[in-house]
């Protein structure tokens, strides 16, 4: 069950990032006189009509939402699985690089997943982020690589972060199995792409403006793809790609397996679907609409310096690896040289940095070299690094949406996170 705390009049913390630097300052939750009612700027909460972006927070009324003491989910923990991997009929040299990758059970999207995918059907994937959705389709599909080796796969995903990290899993599920892969995404040099295009492989996988652009230099022939992948199906949607996802999808053979995935199901979503998919079982494991795993709460700046704020935050040591959010690339840009100012290990990514700068400063994060990376929410989205102890909102996130997104980067895998919104 998820507990919510409503902070008012100083009730109990359900958590407290507590810490002599912290204590006394600020203040979780109201100083008597109940919650404080920030304003998020623009729009209105749940105004997703004409297919804009969903759930924009107006003057957010629900402080609560950004509250919430982390219980781990039942299923995370007590999820007890169909299947185990060995009794997925797949290839045996596949089950030893689940092995080595250290997964020993599915997690419930894999177990529900994988057999519908192995039969060839249609599906629909509901499912939060840190869920193991990226296994859930590559292991059957790579399986299906197996059985013909001659199978093309095209996997479309919103960001170049995602594409590169299903690119990694892939490699990793497929190691010595002589399964090739292109990851074709802005940014990133076209003529590469374009040379590794030419060779055979198994598997593209990139982001739709790079694709389109690939197809339409005809390097990209979709009639011979009869798979096709889309992953964070909603977030493509928010970000305008919808054109580029029906056009790749319309050079595809009608005669085609479709697997489409999404953490949210709007109506816009569910046209898609309608458009996309031919008799799809759908599959939800959905656990609400928040990270449950995840320790929520705010800090309020007050008429305090917010990077002293941050400082005293990032200065207790349970702060060890760092997500912090930005509004804007500039925003994100200065706060990261401030912090190197302040004798913290931080890199950004974002927007305004080149494709290979972004992965360089992610690499960094995950090789656990940098206390601190901070990010704007478009170069954010899809980033797995595992035991990220804090996500900190310092910019409010401009959709609700956008928080969901932004504290699925902590608390994965069944582990518990924190998540801390600066509020004035
Ligand atoms: P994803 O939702 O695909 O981004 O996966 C979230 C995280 O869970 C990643 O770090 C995966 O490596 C990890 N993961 C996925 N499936 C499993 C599994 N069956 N056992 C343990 N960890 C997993």
């Amino acid at each position: 069950m998820q507990q919510k705390h409503f902070r008012n009049g100083g009730s109990s913390s359900a958590h407290r990032s507590g810490g002599p630097a912290f204590r006394g300052r600020p203040s979780f939750g109201g100083k008597g006189g109940g919650p404080r009612r920030p304003s998020f700027g623009r729009g209105g909460y749940g105004g997703n009509r004409g297919g804009g972006r969903s759930g924009r927070f107006s003057s957010f009324s629900d402080i609560s939402k950004f509250v919430n003491k982390a219980v781990i989910t039942e299923e995370t923990t007590h999820f007890k699985p169909e299947h185990n991997f060995t009794d997925f009929k797949i290839d045996e040299k596949i089950k030893v690089n689940i092995l080595k990758k250290g997964y020993n059970e599915p997690t419930p999207i894999q177990d529900k997943v994988i057999p519908h995918i192995l039969a060839n059907q249609d599906v629909v994937g509901i499912a939060n982020t840190g869920t193991g959705k990226t296994a859930a389709f590559l292991i059957p599909l790579i399986d299906k690589v197996m059985r013909n080796r001659t199978e093309m796969i095209l996997i479309m995903v919103p960001t170049r972060e995602l594409a590169t990290q299903i690119d990694d899993e892939l490699r990793e599920f497929s190691r010595m199995l002589s399964i090739f892969s292109v990851c074709c995404v802005g940014g990133a040099p076209i003529g590469r792409q374009l040379a590794n295009l030419r060779r055979s492989n198994n598997f593209i996988i990139g982001t739709p403006g790079r694709l389109k652009d690939l197809v339409e230099r005809k390097a990209l022939n979709l009639s011979k793809f009869k798979t096709v992948v889309l992953d964070e199906a909603d977030r493509m949607l928010d970000m305008g790609f919808i054109h580029d996802m029906k056009f790749m999808i319309s050079r595809m053979p009608a005669d085609r397996q479709t697997l489409f995935f999404s953490a949210t199901m709007s109506r816009d979503i569910q046209v898609l679907i309608k458009d996309f998919l031919r008799n799809p079982v759908s599959i939800s494991v959905k656990t609400g609409d928040t990270a449950k795993s995840v320790d929520q709460d705010v800090v309020r700046v007050g008429s305090r310096n917010k990077l002293d704020v941050l400082q005293d935050l990032l200065s207790q040591t349970d702060f060890s690896r760092v997500l912090i959010f930005g509004k804007t690339k500039h925003g994100v840009e200065r706060l990261k040289e401030a912090l190197v100012q302040r004798g913290f290990k931080s890199e950004s990514i974002h927007g305004n940095k080149n494709q290979s700068k972004r992965q360089q400063a992610l690499n960094l994060f995950k090789a656990n070299h940098l206390q601190v990376l901070v990010a704007t929410d478009v170069a954010a989205r899809g980033i797995d690094v595992s035991d990220i102890s804090h996500v900190i909102n310092y910019d409010l996130p401009a959709t609700y949406e956008d928080y969901i997104h932004r504290i699925g980067r902590t608390g994965r895998a069944g582990k518990k996170g924190k998540a801390i919104t600066f509020i004035d």
